[in-house]
């Protein structure tokens, strides 16, 4: 399995080398020169299901054994025996809980396994890396529980001050591994994720310290996620409809490859909060970036959706060259529009989009617990509202939930009138020490902190 930018312009490479690498040296992300399609033969279990879709984009690059062990350990993290158990919500709609993992958000499905791949990949060649990563919340805190027990690997973690909740927060500050940084930046995420951005883009710091990303214009990230859409469908049958809580786009992107590789999936709701960019360019054609609206759903409090390239690559027909011309202007402009007939064959037959202001999360918190009894989080709760919208007889409807209702305890207490508890193994977050740094937002002031942690 060989990977191509989707700029064109970068080397072409192998699995081990994609994973290492993040961001392409064009700028670009890395995709699969081809979409590999699932086998026929019934898997039993989630991780067998998820040998069976990873192995063709691992390929060679890691031995069979090797693969499957790395997930098993990746998944044993996960406090349920399904990993990620469906269970129902209202008649046709059912609500997949992805957030059984270490830190209670869905981005633990894939940093669980990015972390064991990448102490595999590097200790296999006596390498090591820095990763730098920027978060709206809970990247941050799952990739440092993913690679916090790496002996080659370094994390630093750039987070918007003040804008992720305490929980959020603490579960990063409070990790005490001699790898793990964490910076508080006086900015927003979109700030964070052009620091980051422009550290790559500089070749000469970027060599230096061997920087690498896990944030989710990492491929595996995206691949490690298109398991639990074949799993859904393993287990809902098909076609199905699935509700997505969108921010960077990476989420409901692994569902779109999952359909490319023959999963039954017919619609992909975007589910979007306030910043509603993807929301506005399904129904325009048109995208627009304006400025980020702090809301209750932070982990999706994002303008420019970093993994639309990918699918904007496609709409190019893999044209990297197009897609680069594309982008420098959007960045230039602030605005981008794609052709009819790219919609008509693109979008049209998969995308759906819907939006929720504060208010209607707050809301649909509160019938689902009014309901069921169920306390959902803000980010599921802008899903549900959205798969409610679209929901269709005969068409089972799937809202992915994105994070534990205890790591937004503020907004569900608003919603719900109870504080939700955080689970066992968490108990104890707010009584240990954190350690964090504040930077202003500056690319000189942040490079110079990076390279003062290089052990
Ligand atoms: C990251 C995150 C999202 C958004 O996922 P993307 O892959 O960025 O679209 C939604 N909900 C929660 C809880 C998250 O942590």
């Amino acid at each position: 399995m060989r990977y191509v930018s989707t700029r064109g312009n970068a080397p072409i490479l192998g699995f081990a080398d994609v994973v290492l690498a993040g961001l392409a040296t064009d700028g670009g992300l890395y995709v699969p020169e081809a979409w590999p399609q699932l086998p026929s033969a019934p898997a039993s279990r989630y991780t067998d299901v998820a040998m069976q879709v990873i192995s063709p984009f691992v390929d060679n690059d890691i031995d069979h054994d090797t693969l499957s062990r790395l997930i098993t350990e990746s998944y044993a993290t996960f406090r349920h025996p399904d990993v990620v158990p469906i269970v129902d919500l209202e008649p046709g709609h059912q609500l997949m809980e992805l957030f059984h993992g270490p830190t209670l958000a869905f981005k633990d499905v894939a940093l669980q396994l990015l972390g064991r791949l990448f102490d595999h990949i590097l200790s296999s060649r006596g390498e090591k890396v820095t990763i730098v990563g920027a978060t709206s919340g809970d990247t941050g805190s799952a990739a440092i529980d993913g690679v916090k027990n790496c002996a080659h690997v370094d994390i630093v973690i750039l987070y918007p001050k003040g804008r992720v909740s305490d929980v959020q927060r603490r579960q990063m500050t409070t990790v005490d591994s001699p790898n793990v940084r964490t910076v508080a930046i006086d900015g927003t995420f979109d700030d964070c994720q052009d620091l980051v951005k422009a550290m790559f883009n500089h070749a000469e710091f970027r060599e230096a310290h061997n920087l690498s990303a896990v944030n989710s214009i990492n491929w595996a990230r995206v691949m490690a996620q298109v398991v639990y859409y074949v799993e859904a469908t393993r287990k809902l049958g098909g076609p199905i409809d699935v509700t997505v809580p969108t921010g960077n786009f990476g989420n409901v992107l692994s569902g779109w490859i999952a359909q490319q590789m023959g999963a039954p999936l017919r619609h992909l709701i975007v589910a979007s909060n306030q910043n509603d960019i993807l929301t506005r360019f399904f129904e325009s054609q048109s995208m627009k970036a304006t400025t980020v609206h702090p809301t209750l759903s932070p982990s999706m409090d994002i303008q420019v959706s970093s993994n639309f390239e990918r699918l904007l690559f496609e709409m190019n027909n893999r044209d990297g060259a197009v897609t680069a011309t594309q982008l420098a202007r959007f960045r230039q402009l602030g605005t981008m529009g794609v052709e009819p007939d790219q919609f008509a064959q693109w979008i049209a037959p998969t995308f759906r989009a819907a939006r929720s202001s504060d208010h209607d999360t707050l809301a649909t918190m509160r019938s689902v617990f009014e309901n069921t009894g169920m306390q959902i989080d803000p980010h599921t709760a802008v899903g549900v509202k959205a798969a409610r919208e679209f929901a269709e007889d005969g068409v089972p409807m799937l809202t992915l939930a994105t994070a534990h209702p205890a790591k937004f305890p503020d907004a569900v207490e608003r919603a719900t009138g109870i504080r939700p508890a955080l689970p066992e193994h968490l108990a104890n977050l707010f009584d240990l020490p954190e350690r964090t740094v504040d930077l202003p937002n500056d690319l000189d002031a942040v490079e110079a902190y990076v390279a003062s942690t290089h052990r």
